[in-house]
């Protein structure tokens, strides 16, 4: 459910027409609504009701600070993978103590950077890293905790890009060798070995990987604390999916996750850690772009957009599906056209849905792509100097620019020119 519905004939975003901001910003621009980002988090934070637990926002997929500080303003803890997600968490005022630190890669400079600033857990990835943390957080007198992440050898079923949780994948150690890794971890000065982490992958649209993973993790709580190590923790990942196509999905909801949960390792007496980023940003955000042209091909039609896959790399990178509804309400049972939808980007790539039945559209008409929030405005760049896209938020009856347009200048000046040409 989102708050991005039609009232007057027009596409509005909670109480603001999509419009009116789309002429007063410009387009494209990404739109979320805080009702909305508000809503999922909750939906996490009460399905787990009853279990001490921290739902820490996967911040990958929606880091804008303004963002953050809506979360972070209901007590969502933050799931971090570099030293910048680490940083823009810092700065929108979240606490060390609610911060995870994932990421298969963390380097010295992180590990540094996290333990001076604050940490609830690194979330170790293998044993060269469990090593470098040991070494610093000693160096640095520290003792931090740890969850090690263990790859289960499930299938997630998901798009092969965004499946972690499969033997050949690069994330967590196997889960088979998990007693020798954590004997290991428990002989190093410096770390705290608290849990357990897994991870399987990202937009699954069925609980029954989840129920795999979640089972191996129970059984080896028992064996780990069989082995001595009070295993008191346990970081369930990310990844429950959301209907793209509003038409034909249905992925399982927040509550049934968390009676899944409850289920699988509620018996353990460990606290719950999960780690959603894309259900609770996804459908919280629209890409609203306006048409250029309508160009008539050979044997199809193009809707050439002001949006492009620099902006929204999705379609492009992951064959995404994302509706596309036309910002003015179309009248009910208007004659639908088939449209190839492009962006203006010099790659054929640049194609967001192919032969897509929508009602007729022209030129300087306004369109949003829906579920456009989650691993949207994060992965876009200046691909063709086409200034990163803009980001607004609305809450209510207003809304604010979270992070404006650059400037062609702006853009420009980002570049040096050596002295010596
Ligand atoms: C990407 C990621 C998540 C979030 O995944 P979603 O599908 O957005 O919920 C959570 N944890 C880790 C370690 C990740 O890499």
């Amino acid at each position: 459910m989102d708050h991005f519905i039609y009232r007057d004939g027009t596409l509005h975003a909670e109480d603001v027409p999509v419009s009116r901001i789309a002429d007063e910003v410009g387009t494209p621009f990404y739109l979320y609504s805080t009702a909305t980002l508000v809503r999922h988090y909750r939906l996490f934070d009460e399905a787990l009701d009853g279990m001490p637990h921290l739902v820490c926002y996967a911040m990958k997929a929606a880091s804008n600070q303004a963002i953050l500080r809506t979360l972070a303003a209901e007590g969502a803890g933050m799931d971090v993978v570099s030293g910048g997600e680490y940083a823009r968490a810092v700065a929108a005022g979240v606490p060390g103590d609610r911060i995870v630190f994932s990421g298969v890669g963390k380097t010295e400079a992180e590990i540094a950077q996290a333990l001076a600033g604050g940490i609830r857990q690194f979330n170790v990835e293998s044993e060269p890293e469990m090593q470098q943390i040991s070494r610093i957080a000693a160096q640095m007198g520290k003792t931090v905790p740890i969850t090690i992440r263990v790859n289960p050898d499930v299938d997630a079923k998901t798009h092969a890009k965004i499946s972690t949780g499969k033997s050949e994948n690069k994330f967590g150690i196997p889960i088979d060798r998990a007693r020798e890794v954590y004997a290991l971890a428990a002989s190093l000065p410096g770390l705290d070995v608290i849990g357990i982490d897994v991870h399987i992958g990202s937009q699954l649209t069925d609980l029954a990987p989840f129920e795999l993973a979640y089972r191996k993790v129970a059984d080896l709580t028992e064996v780990l604390r069989a082995d001595g190590h009070d295993i008191r923790r346990l970081d369930l990942g990310g990844g429950l999916g959301i209907p793209y196509a509003r038409s034909n999905e249905t992925p399982p909801l927040p509550s049934d996750f968390g009676a899944l949960i409850k289920r699988t390792v509620g018996h353990l007496d460990c606290e719950v850690e999960i780690e959603p980023g894309r259900l609770i940003a996804g459908n919280a955000g629209l890409l609203v772009s306006r048409v250029i042209y309508v160009k008539q091909g050979a044997d199809r039609q193009f809707l050439i957009l002001d949006g492009a896959m620099n902006d929204l790399i999705r379609p492009a990178m992951y064959d995404a599906h994302h509706d596309i509804v036309p910002v003015v309400e179309p009248d009910a049972g208007i004659e639908q056209v088939a449209y190839d939808v492009v962006g203006p980007v010099c790659e054929s790539g640049d194609t967001f849905a192919k032969g897509r039945t929508m009602p007729p559209l022209a030129a300087d008409d306004l369109v949003a792509f829906r579920s456009a929030g989650a691993y949207g405005a994060v992965m876009a760049s200046e691909y063709n100097s086409r200034p990163l896209v803009p980001e607004v938020l609305v809450k209510g009856d207003h809304y604010a620019v979270i992070r404006p347009r650059p400037t062609f200048d702006e853009m420009i000046n980002r570049d040096t020119i050596p002295a010596w040409l």
